[in-house]
């Protein structure tokens, strides 16, 4: 096993508490949270109040790619969820999701920004899983809920919430009273990429954040949505990690594509359904309709 050096120790030991108190760079500017009125500064002080924290003070902070693997190896659900929500170990994405959460868009310049790794969530003894890519700048990285807060979410909840998946059309705001049935929902990615694209660095260091939390809720999963190509590869290469069977040569991705993937003990196998991402840009052109994101929901929602 590699040996832990004393710095990388004393950097993975730092709390959140500690990085907080650096004067200037944590946007100390309090604004009110849009449903509870409470003050935030932007990014959110884990364990300060924000709907559905999972984070404390005392959460441990990944600071490299390194303390990811360490930290996700044997966690429970609820420690995969809140380590990760405070996660500090690609410099270029930290700086990125909190620059976003003080800058802000226009539109939201008087809300607080989450401005933090957005986690799974959703039921812990999900049927379905579904896979995303990474939160939005202006979405999840402001509202601390993966696909919450833009138009891809508007279009994805909708969607869950017409197949009985979760209990309400809209998400607007951690702490709006959605919640899913059944279903869980991940990003392959937990932080805000610029332009949506995380590199092939970042990506595998977020994975044993995935990794571990695909392999907790495995055992209840009948189904996966995987939403975009990124996911898809994403959803393939967790699920095989955790032990299902992936065909070779891999299954190509297509909105409505669907593989079996078996597990190896032979119990019930899970179901990928790809889709195409509802971004604006497959939305407003058509590309992909609420008609065919039903097909895919409907389908994963089967009993299986
Ligand atoms: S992308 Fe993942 S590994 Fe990188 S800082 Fe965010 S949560 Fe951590």
């Amino acid at each position: 096993m590699r040996q832990q050096s004393p710095n990388a120790a004393a950097r993975t030991r730092r709390t959140h508490r500690g990085s907080a108190e650096r004067p200037g760079r944590m946007g100390r500017v309090l604004l009110p949270h849009p449903l509870t009125g409470e003050p935030f500064p932007s990014p959110v002080p884990p364990g300060t109040g924000w709907p559905g924290d999972p984070a404390d003070a005392d959460t441990p902070v990944a600071a490299s790619a390194g303390d990811v693997s360490r930290l996700a190896a044997g966690a429970s659900l609820p420690q995969v969820v809140a380590r990760s929500s405070v996660c500090r170990a690609c410099p270029r994405l930290v700086a990125w999701r909190e620059d976003v959460a003080r800058e802000k868009r226009k539109s939201f310049a008087d809300q607080p920004y989450w401005g933090r790794p957005t986690p799974g969530w959703g039921d812990p003894r999900p049927r379905v899983l579904v896979f995303g890519l990474a939160p939005a700048a202006n979405g999840g990285n402001r509202t601390g809920r993966v696909f919450t807060g833009d138009r891809s979410g508007d279009w994805l909840y909708a969607a869950l919430h017409r197949a009985g998946l979760a209990n309400q059309p809209t998400a607007t705001h951690a702490g709006d009273g959605l919640e899913l049935i059944g279903t869980r929902i991940i990003a392959a990615v937990r932080c805000a990429p610029p332009d949506n694209k995380p590199t092939p660095e970042e990506r595998d260091a977020c994975a044993p954040w995935l990794d571990r939390e695909v392999e907790v809720v495995l055992p209840t999963v009948r189904a996966a949505v995987a939403l975009g190509s990124f996911a898809w590869a994403a959803a393939l290469r967790t699920l095989g990690r955790a032990g299902l069977t992936v065909p070779r040569p891999r299954p190509v991705f297509g909105h409505g594509a669907e593989v079996t993937l078996y597990r190896e003990d032979g119990s019930a196998p899970v179901r990928l359904i790809g889709s195409y991402h509802p971004s604006q840009q497959n939305t407003f052109t058509g590309k992909l309709t609420a008609e065919m994101l039903d097909d895919v929901f409907t389908r994963a929602a089967e009993p299986g």
